[in-house]
């Protein structure tokens, strides 16, 4: 086995200090430094020989190597080309290792599960840059990516948002469309002190594994989610305000109205009070119309 691994803060510090290397916040750069914790993602990931892993912003390396030991493939895509050297040099002793030096936002990932996978279903794994944790989960949810499941570092807030039931602080548009895609497993709560440089955020790791078919069937998802965005977007209004005055929907208030009563729900409730079952009763009402 090649050494050092990283996941510590000795080996982590020598790294730096030998490539001068200077933190950018602007990426979110808190890399890991605790053995136990990069195992319990490893685990929660269930990663096998079969499997090929996406890793966004692998960093110096530190969970790539932990992926790359138990992984076929790793494809690790990281942003910042000051640590493209680094990662050559940390990761010099696997062969299973591809790193890409791009914005994962503006990749292809369906062309590189093709590419790499054959086109079967990948795993992502990230400790996660927060600033790109919603859009980057939302664009792995809906553009198609042929995937088995996303295991993640994220703010615990936000990890809190994506398992939050209707009517309370935490639900919101987020909340709905991770149940929709997948069903979530919080792996680990992890302190500050396991990052180096220390966040100002306590994290969680989070398991979203894709569902083969959605809990909920509804007849026109973008419908759905449009009545989602409209009822969140203004969150204190009723449902039936929400939908009239959302520039990108056409629906009138009497026949919002209509469609309420048909899904058996009052006409003054609010979007935070429906289910994930319920926006979709109601969609599919919206679509008879
Ligand atoms: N995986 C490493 C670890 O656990 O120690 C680093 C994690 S650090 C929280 C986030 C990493 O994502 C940084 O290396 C950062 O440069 C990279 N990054 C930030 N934005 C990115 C983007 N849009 N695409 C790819 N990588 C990005």
């Amino acid at each position: 086995m090649a050494e050092p691994y990283l996941g510590n803060a000795k080996s982590t510090s020598e790294i730096l200090k030998k490539y001068d290397f200077v933190f950018q916040k602007r990426f979110g750069q808190n890399f890991l430094i605790d053995e136990h914790v990069l195992e319990k993602i490893i685990d929660a990931a269930e990663i096998g020989k079969d499997d090929f892993v996406i890793e966004i912003g692998p960093g110096i390396g530190t969970m790539t190597q932990y992926l790359a030991d138990r992984a076929r493939q790793v494809l690790a895509v990281e942003i910042d080309k000051k640590l493209i050297p680094i990662l050559q040099d940390t990761l010099k002793d696997w062969n299973n290792v591809e790193i890409v030096n791009q914005d994962i936002l503006k990749m292809d990932l369906a062309a590189a599960a093709e590419e790499y996978n054959g086109g079967r279903p990948v795993k992502v794994v990230a400790n996660l840059p927060y600033y790109i944790t919603t859009p980057i989960i939302m664009a792995l949810f809906e553009e198609n990516v042929p995937l088995d499941s996303i295991t993640v570092m994220i703010q615990k807030e936000v990890a809190q948002r994506m398992q939050a039931s209707p009517g309370t602080a935490d639900y919101g548009a987020l909340s709905l469309a991770v149940q929709y895609y997948a069903e979530t497993k919080i792996a680990a709560n992890v302190p500050r002190n396991c990052f180096m440089p220390r966040p100002n955020v306590d994290s969680t790791v989070i398991c979203l594994k894709k569902y083969a078919v959605p809990p909920v069937s509804v007849k026109n998802e973008k419908l759905m989610f449009g009545l989602i965005k409209a009822s969140f977007n203004q969150r204190r209004k009723t449902l039936a305000n929400g939908i009239k005055n959302a520039g990108f929907l056409s629906f009138g208030r009497e026949e919002v109205e209509k469609a309420l009563t048909d899904c058996g729900l009052p006409v003054n409730i609010r979007g935070e009070a429906l289910s994930l079952a319920q926006f979709a009763a109601l969609s599919d009402c919206l679509t008879e119309i």
